[in-house]
């Protein structure tokens, strides 16, 4: 949330004195009204108040609020646009919120080099709309990305669509500038040249906010393809689409994107703002593209679609301009939203399983939801073998969110017993903690942790998040479940 206007603050509170002594009064809220909006992130199966809320608009500002919070031993929640689906960015009791919202400049862009240095506080959309002038583009693109942060990207590795051809973050960020848990300035990677010595950067991509707060980075862009197609290719059965995709795969060709969605979804979207002209009639559409030089393009899409057709895929939607294609994705970038139509809440999960295995774990997550009476819908990274079962529900109903938790841990558990694992790209925040010795044996969650410890000697950096508290010698109770 964008905030500029001055808000009152709670002067009684001695962090929030040094804080405004430190940042100014119109960047530090401490007043209930304020809070209540910063409960949650886009998990909102828990929440939690936080006890300030931090707008700092500079590293040196970010590192003076977080020599405050550790000298006062006040646990530190980095928040971006707070769109994150795993709890990340929730608050953990008596601990302030830094949202980076207002570090939002491009502050260069060097198109001989490709690449751009930006503030974390940078929504993902605009960077690519801002350097659109040169040919270029910024690739990882999440369904979120007309809101969510680059920082939040960073914390995450988030992916998108078109990561299943160009990589999650991971791969576009050549280097970070980081504040540490004590408040020291550092610089992790280079510019120039991949980083000799430990990886830092790579090490912190991921991390979720747990080894510090991120607060610039050069990152990398790409040349816009020369040209792009994308079609849409409704099954009569989910086997069928999930089998095509498989086969696509195996034959070597490599699309920019390849989602899948079910009927549910499509039966949603259709009936919202977010209408895509998708058939009603489909058990699940393919929503594919292809990009790069024409000869390519032309001779990749025949093939994928000849794939398509040999599965059963009937009128297939060949989107003819730019605006057709921008209708296409459309919907697929609105699914999420459009689920507000079934029900209050939606808890949008994230597991991946081998592609192969894409048709036994829906048929299970389909059981699995019948079984608890939650209404379950899907849209996915098939390419990538990354599912994103969906659960509408009603989070006043207490029965029915109970159930929705339940359901939950049978799909994570299913997914990890066919040999897939937490997350693709959502991340694993407080939403799947408990879950990482389902994963990683007493060792790796060991070195886990003491390299946590490394960075954030005192487990103020988002304490309960990626890991157990327990596992982690973390402030107690720092997370109510
Ligand atoms: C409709 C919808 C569609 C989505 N689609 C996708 C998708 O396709 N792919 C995908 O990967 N994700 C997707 N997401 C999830 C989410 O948008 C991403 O995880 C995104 O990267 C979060 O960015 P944010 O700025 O909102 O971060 P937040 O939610 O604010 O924070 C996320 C995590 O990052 C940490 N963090 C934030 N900023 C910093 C920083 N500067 N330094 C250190 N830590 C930081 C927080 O502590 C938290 O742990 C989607 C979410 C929604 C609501």
């Amino acid at each position: 949330m964008a905030h500029s206007t001055p808000v009152p603050t709670s002067h009684a509170d001695p962090v929030v004195q040094e804080l405004v002594a430190a940042l100014g009064e119109n960047s530090v809220a401490a007043d209930r009204d304020t809070l209540l909006a910063y409960e949650c992130d886009g998990l909102a199966l828990y929440k939690q108040r936080p006890r300030m809320v931090i707008w700092p608009n500079s590293t040196e500002q970010v590192s003076a609020a977080v020599r405050i919070l550790h000298r006062f031993g006040v646990p530190i929640v980095p928040r971006g646009a707070g769109t994150g689906l795993s709890g990340g960015a929730t608050p953990v009791e008596n601990g302030a919120l830094i949202q980076l919202s207002r570090m939002k400049r491009i502050l260069d862009v060097n198109p001989t080099d490709r690449m751009a240095r930006v503030e974390m506080g940078v929504i993902n959309a605009d960077l690519s709309a801002h350097v659109a002038r040169f040919g270029l583009a910024y690739a990882p693109d999440p369904s979120s990305q007309t809101a969510c942060t680059l920082g939040g990207n960073v914390a995450e590795n988030a992916g998108g669509p078109h990561c299943y051809k160009y990589g999650a973050t991971s791969l576009h960020v050549l280097s970070l500038k980081v504040v540490l848990s004590n408040g020291n300035i550092t610089e992790l990677g280079s510019p120039d040249a991949d980083p000799i010595g430990y990886d830092l950067r790579t090490l912190f991509i991921g991390s979720e906010g747990t080894l510090g707060i991120a607060t610039e980075a050069w990152v990398r862009l790409i040349p816009k393809p020369e040209i792009v197609e994308t079609w849409l290719a409704p099954f009569a059965s989910m086997d069928a689409a999930c089998k095509a995709v498989s086969s696509i795969v195996a034959s070597g060709i490599q699309p920019a994107a390849i989602e899948i969605l079910d009927d549910r979804t499509i039966a949603a979207i259709e009936a919202s703002v977010f209408a895509a002209g998708y058939p009603l009639d489909a058990a699940a559409v393919l929503l594919v593209e292809v990009d790069g030089a024409p000869i390519e393009v032309g001779r990749d899409g025949e093939r994928i679609r000849g794939i398509c057709q040999q599965f059963g895929a009937l009128n297939i939607q060949f989107a003819r301009d730019e605006d057709e294609r921008k209708r296409l994705w459309k919907g697929r970038k609105g699914a999420f939203g459009a689920m507000g139509r079934v029900a209050p809440d939606l808890y949008v999960m994230d597991c991946v399983v081998p592609r192969s295995k894409l048709p036994a774990a829906l048929d299970a997550i389909r059981e699995i939801c019948d079984r608890y009476k939650v209404r379950n819908a899907n849209v996915f990274h098939a390419g990538d073998g990354n599912l994103h079962p969906n659960i509408s529900y009603d989070g006043r109903d207490a029965d029915e969110t109970k159930r929705v938790l339940a359901a939950g841990e049978e799909i994570v558990k299913m997914c990890v017993a066919l040999g897939g694992t937490l997350s693709g790209e959502h991340g694993i925040g407080i939403e799947k903690n408990i879950y990482m010795p389902l994963v990683f044996g007493a060792g790796e969650l060991d070195a886990f942790a003491n390299l946590r410890r490394a960075f954030d000697p005192d487990g103020l950096m988002n304490p309960g998040k990626v890991m157990p508290a327990a596992l982690c010698g973390e402030i107690a109770g720092a997370m109510k479940r």
